[in-house]
């Protein structure tokens, strides 16, 4: 059958990918042609044509050799993924995904190129348990395959005894749950004799269990990714460029979960939520909903400002966020990978700059070796580390949404590695984060929504963040721009953290910076409620402290202007530096500028 007809006859059933592993020379390329020849995936007669060549060459014939006359046909033109063996049963179809090399089959698999639902690992009844054996089920584990089928092959050459299996069964067992792998099923077999993989062997009578292709049959389908929770990784957003149109499009792909007209969505790692008006795709009429695996624009109720590599969830299932994550990675760079250098993390649509912040474990994928000390990751290693994030990203463990779940780590141009997230981290936001999205869940509103006060009022709440040295100008700045906001008509108020100690801290410590930025926070996000541009400046904040508070207004949009000098570098969070100058009215014009130029002005000070 050919890979277009087996297509053709496929629409609606499910579709499994396995991956086969073991040790070279195990059988694993006997036990594909076996699977393939035993389910008649094989058009007619192409056993028998294959077992003719042999026998006109003199030479026995292999199983394996139906793998090479596949790989003939589709060299002929007909399109499909060369890598990939497919093979049907009553219940579904399997895609082997063929691990010729481990390393070349990682690499696959940490990047995302192929993605494995169950494994088949083999190991040979003559040889037993080999270091290779232990490495392959370790680094399942890894990349968090949990269905797993141990195939003890070749049992033809042990004389099919038992006590052997047995033997091996048990040695393999411990060994793969000291790395948390529970297989299915141990089956012995003859691959070569095709005994127990599509049929039961009289040879195999003391076994009870099932045959190979029963066993995968016995697995079970990933929850099909629609039925997860919903994640959108934000790809792009448009602006309508019609004018006085101020709509927006955020376009991405659902990777998981499903999306209506109506529904209200939250946007992390920014905390922005809005209520989704409209979904379009590519030049194809409006719908009421759409699913994992589309790629769609949406419209939303209100214009909030969310960037790419967001993620969009339901407010009640949420990917987590945090500037931490411990994860499993697969390294590939030349050089290795090691504390205290910069690299580019991928995951979804989100780019961001990660360290390594610490090393729990590093292991030699050729030799297993673990190491607790070593202190840099090497070229083909795996390891278990904690990675730091420049600003904070949302996610998932793998082992829960996997399409939020995976990432690449990018040096300069090449793709140097990737892995799994297996848990969040919590950074020292996370309690802000926490505590803010309570908050706003039990929140009580008036009756005016804050989209039809910004529509009132002419712009949106918005807070901009004065921060540098003092004796910078920071506070001149800031009153002189709070006057030409009132004075242009804008709701605007100046909140100088001093005005808090004196009243709202007053029963505080001074050096309880903790609850002084707490509750400054909360000052801003009341008066950022109640529709105004707080204007804000202290000395008593630190600038790191800047972001906790945008982590504490958020939704509400911040903008964070630093004065001082290029050369002392930048805040994290800054939005625009400035030079501190005498000329505080110029100043406050390119402030204004920039404010107007992200619409959240109802001057356009740009003229
Ligand atoms: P791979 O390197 O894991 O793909 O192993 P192959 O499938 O190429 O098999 C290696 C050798 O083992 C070949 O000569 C096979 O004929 C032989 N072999 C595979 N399965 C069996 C089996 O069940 N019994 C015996 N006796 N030989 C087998």
């Amino acid at each position: 059958m050919s890979a277009a007809a087996r297509g053709a006859d496929s629409i609606g059933r499910d579709t499994m990918n396995v991956v086969i592993v073991g040790h070279v020379d195990h059988g694993k390329s006997t036990l594909v042609g076996r699977l393939l020849a035993d389910t008649g995936t094989l058009g007619d007669g192409k056993l028998e044509k294959v077992q003719e060549t042999c026998r006109r060459q003199g030479k026995q014939f292999e199983y394996a050799f139906l793998l090479d006359a596949l790989e003939e046909e589709q060299g002929q033109g007909i399109t499909i993924d060369a890598a990939r063996v497919f093979f049907r049963t009553a219940l579904r179809d399997y895609i082997i995904i063929d691990a010729p090399g481990h390393i070349e089959f990682l690499k696959n698999m940490v990047t995302g190129a192929a993605r494995a639902e169950a494994a088949v690992l083999l190991i040979d009844a003559n040889e037993g348990v080999q270091e290779n054996s232990r490495r392959h089920g370790y680094l399942l584990s890894m990349l968090g395959i949990r269905q797993v089928v141990v195939a003890v092959n070749k049992i033809d050459l042990v004389d099919w005894d038992r006590g052997v299996f047995e033997r091996i069964v048990s040695e393999y067992r411990a060994f793969l749950a000291d790395v948390g792998i529970s297989p299915r099923q141990y089956i012995p077999i003859s691959a070569r004799e095709g005994a127990q993989v599509a049929e039961r062997s009289a040879r195999l009578a003391w076994y009870e269990g099932p045959t190979v292709l029963e066993a995968l049959d016995g697995l079970s389908k990933q929850a099909p990714s629609r039925d997860l929770p919903l994640r959108m990784p934000v790809q792009d957003v448009y602006k309508f460029n019609e004018h006085g149109d101020d709509r927006r499009i955020i376009a991405g792909r659902i990777e998981a979960g499903r999306l209506s007209v109506g529904e209200r969505v939250l946007f992390l790692p920014s905390g922005k939520a809005a209520t989704v008006r409209t979904i379009e795709a590519f030049s194809a009429p409006e719908r009421p909903d759409a699913h994992a695996g589309e790629s769609i624009g949406v419209t939303l109720d209100e214009q909030i400002y969310v960037t790419r590599g967001e993620i969009v969830s339901r407010p009640d299932a949420t990917p987590s966020v945090s500037t931490k994550m411990r994860v499993n990675l697969f390294w590939l760079g030349r050089e290795p990978m090691s504390p205290g250098k910069r690299y580019r993390l991928k995951l979804g649509t989100a780019a961001t700059e990660v360290t390594i912040d610490q090393i729990h474990r590093v292991l030699d994928a050729s030799n297993l070796d673990a190491t607790e000390t070593k202190q840099e990751v090497g070229r083909h290693d795996v390891a278990d580390l904690v990675l730091r994030a420049r600003q904070p990203i949302a996610f998932d463990a793998a082992a829960d949404i996997e399409q939020t779940g995976r990432f690449v780590i990018v040096d300069g141009f090449d793709i140097a590695g990737g892995g799994i997230v297996r848990e969040l981290v919590a950074d020292d936001l996370n309690q802000r984060r926490l505590e803010s999205r309570l908050r706003d869940r039990d929140w009580v509103r008036g009756d005016i929504a804050p989209d039809r006060r910004a529509e009132l009022a002419g712009h949106p709440a918005s807070m901009v963040m004065l921060t540098g040295a003092s004796g910078t100008g920071k506070m001149a700045v800031a009153r002189a721009l709070e006057r030409r906001l009132v004075e242009s008509r804008h709701g605007a108020y100046l909140l100088n953290g001093k005005n808090l100690v004196l009243g709202v801290d007053a029963d505080i410590e001074f050096d309880d910076v903790d609850e002084l930025v707490r509750r400054f926070g909360e000052v801003a996000h009341l008066l950022l409620d109640a529709g105004l541009i707080v204007v804000s400046t202290t000395d008593f904040i630190g600038v790191r402290d800047h972001k906790a508070i945008t982590t504490q207004v958020a939704p509400f949009p911040t903008f964070v202007v630093h004065l001082g000098p290029e050369a002392e570098g930048l805040p994290e969070a800054t939005d625009l530096r400035a030079d501190p100058r005498p000329d505080i009215e110029s100043m406050v014009g390119v402030i204004l500028r920039e404010l107007a130029s992200r619409r959240r002005l109802r001057v356009d000070f740009r003229g």
